[in-house]
């Protein structure tokens, strides 16, 4: 009765024996395995390495310069005179991509009705239709009035720049035909006065106040905002905390200076550095962003007709 236990017990142990020469076989087939892996790695570890070694000057760099350049408008944030602060990169203009492209060269002749009301183009070539209505207007102090729908961002500036112990003062706006035609003449008189002839003083005179027709105070969507404490309209005007202040920030309510110094060879029009042209907060971004004057970015987008290129015989 017990051979079959036996039997069984020995059976068993040859078994469990040629089991365990199974399991060694197997070990020392992982252990092979994990060998050839482990020293793979280790190559592959010494090749990565290297590389590092060669990447890690260039990354290290480049985040401290990323840093400084994020840290130094701060540093320095006294803005050029006459060219209104870029509040960060460029690139993404929105607009640019929707527009219809345009052959280099091509011209598009500027169609009005295409445009956004706050981004109409009026000046020495581009008159005011003669059947032109003015806008709603809202009626500020001192006889002043602008197009209803500017009004907020303008409220608004004017708020922000006294939160600032500015005093900032609205000495020019909406205008009529008639207006400005009695502006225009005025000045006609004046530089027939300085000695210039005829023709040579109405030149003269459309270089700093807008032939009636042509200016964009008619449409109720410019004004002139002079310093209380200085409230002569000349270069110097560009000197007050008014000016520096609305220099820098005009573009966040939707407003431009219309007139640069470095741009007068293409708007015809002489240094403003109080004349500020709404044309809404996004449009106002992109065109301080880009350094362009209104001409030029709106012949970017296709509109107008390109008087980037054009001459002019009357700058000073
Ligand atoms: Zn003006």
């Amino acid at each position: 009765m017990q051979t079959p236990s036996h039997s069984r017990t020995r059976h068993g142990r040859r078994a469990r024996r040629s089991g365990r020469y199974s399991i060694s076989f197997l070990t020392l087939m992982v252990c092979a395995a994990a060998l050839m892996l482990w020293a793979a790695a280790a190559r592959l570890s010494v090749l990565i390495n290297d590389n590092q070694t060669a990447d890690a000057p260039d990354s290290v760099a480049s985040t401290d310069q990323k840093d400084t350049v994020l840290q130094s408008p701060s540093v320095d944030s006294t803005p050029p005179l006459a060219t209104p602060l870029i509040p960060e990169p460029v690139e993404t203009e929105s607009g640019e991509d929707e527009e219809p492209a345009t052959e280099p060269g091509q011209t598009v002749p500027m169609q009005a009705a295409e445009l956004p009301w706050n981004l109409t183009l009026v000046n020495w070539e581009h008159p005011l239709p003669e059947d032109y209505s003015a806008p709603e207007l809202v009626q500020l102090r001192n006889n002043q009035a602008i197009d209803a729908r500017a009004y907020p961002d303008l409220q608004n500036m004017m708020d922000a720049a006294r939160a600032e112990g500015l005093s900032p003062l609205i000495c020019s706006s909406f205008r009529t035909y008639e207006d400005q035609e009695q502006l225009y003449q005025d000045q006609v008189e004046l530089e027939l006065r300085r000695g210039y002839q005829e023709g040579e003083a109405e030149e003269q005179a459309a270089f700093w106040v807008a032939r009636p027709g042509t200016s964009e105070h008619e449409m109720g969507l410019a004004v002139d905002i002079v310093d209380t404490n200085y409230q002569i309209l000349d270069q110097r005007q560009e000197n007050t905390a008014v000016q520096r202040w609305l220099m820098e920030h005009c573009w966040e309510y939707g407003f431009i200076l219309r007139y640069p110094t470095d741009k007068s060879a293409i708007t015809h029009i002489g240094y403003e550095p109080w004349h500020y042209r709404y044309v809404g907060k996004e449009s106002a971004k992109a065109i301080i962003e880009s350094g362009l004057c209104l001409e030029e970015y709106l012949g970017g987008l296709g509109i107008g007709n390109g008087s980037t290129e054009k001459g002019t015989g009357n700058e000073r």
